[in-house]
């Protein structure tokens, strides 16, 4: 090897904490030259952040957490009016401040981001944004690392000019700003896309580079490109993955603006369901983050309706189970007790998630 040439065949040394800035751009950076990248998991409360963080501490791996804003709105409570997005707004700051909070204590990096933020949905960005302001402000850094803006439904040049406005905001507190071109099928967060044309499931690398030349000169920024993907899983259908799309939209930019190799940070949606070979092809042309949900929420799932079936002649009432009549089940009972369980399912399937990604174990913290 040449001496003072930069390799990645170390593993990288992260502090742990929230990751944002500069840091970010190079994890991002060492993830794409060394072909892995991070799953980005959605949280809607203290427990299943807590099971993201164990996750990144049982892979040795920096985690994505991220808050979609009906997630941000559960994390707050159910309870609250939203009518305002302000029951989001407070929750993802709680979000937020919970998983700075423990990060150092798991001993893990993070990265805090908040999902798909459509049109209408602008205010909760616009809020959270404040108070990032605001935290920047006292502490020379943000509150969250990233956002992410979905105008996909928006046309191109539209959705292009309002995630540049933003970029130039969220610029100043070093922050970056995931973008979404073509649209993502399936159904989450009650935006179904489940009939959509099916052209727009694949993003054409020349949107790509005009949201290069857009949004380059301005900032950071990651793309969810469409490339077949959806949200959910769902019995194999018509719409087929087309990671190759991925490959094309960065050898079209390399070559029209003359950059090096894999020049943008590309963000897979809907990774549940897909095989890992799919992942490993989307990975290698340039994929930095894969969102995982629905597998996560079945994984949290499951383990709960196990426990409640294989205990459920101690859930009849609180006095008396097949050990006496007057037996107390306070102990099967108590909601620790079953939570933990899901708890542990997500942080394993998240473990599996890391090991899909090849990020397990390239990292030193
Ligand atoms: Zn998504």
């Amino acid at each position: 090897m040449l001496p003072g040439r930069i390799t990645h065949m170390a593993t990288m040394k992260l502090k742990p904490g929230v990751v944002t800035g500069t840091a970010l751009q190079e994890l991002f950076a060492y993830c794409k030259e060394s072909k892995c990248a991070l799953p980005a998991v959605n949280v809607i409360g203290s427990h299943t952040a807590n099971s993201a963080l164990q996750a990144a501490r049982e892979a040795k791996a920096p985690i994505i957490i991220q808050l979609s804003q009906s997630g941000a709105q559960f994390y707050a409570g159910k309870f609250l009016d939203n009518s305002a997005q302000q029951a989001s707004i407070a929750g993802s700051i709680a979000g937020a401040l919970h998983v700075r909070t423990l990060a150092a204590v798991y001993g893990v990096p993070v990265v805090l981001h908040t999902d798909h933020c459509a049109a209408k949905l602008l205010p909760w960005v616009d809020g959270v944004l404040t108070a990032g302001e605001e935290y920047f402000a006292k502490n020379g850094e943000p509150l969250f690392s990233s956002h992410m803006l979905d105008l996909s439904e928006e046309p191109l040049e539209h959705n292009l000019e309002i995630c540049r406005k933003y970029l130039t905001r969220m610029a100043k507190l070093k922050m970056t700003l995931e973008i979404e071109l073509g649209v993502t099928g399936g159904e989450e967060d009650g935006v179904d896309n489940s009939g959509v044309d099916h052209s727009k499931l694949y993003t054409s690398p020349s949107d790509v580079l005009r949201a290069y030349d857009v949004l380059n000169p301005v900032g950071a920024f990651t793309v969810a490109a469409s490339f077949g993907n959806t949200h959910g899983v769902y019995a194999p259908g018509n719409v087929k993955l087309k990671p190759s799309i991925l490959d094309e939209s960065q050898k079209y930019i390399e070559k029209e603006r003359k950059t090096g190799p894999k020049p943008l940070d590309f963000v897979f949606h809907g990774g549940s369901g897909s095989t890992p070979e799919e992942i490993t092809e989307a990975v290698s042309y340039g994929v930095i983050k894969m969102n995982i949900d629905t597998d996560t929420q079945w994984a949290f799932t499951q383990p709960i309706k196990k426990y409640m079936d294989d205990k459920s002649a101690y859930l009849q009432s609180q006095l008396g189970n097949p050990e006496g009549a007057d037996k107390p089940n306070k102990k099967v009972i108590d909601p620790r007790a079953w939570m933990h369980q899901g708890e542990k399912g997500q942080a394993a399937r998240l473990v599996q998630a890391f090991k899909d990604l090849g990020a397990f174990g390239k990292f030193e913290f």
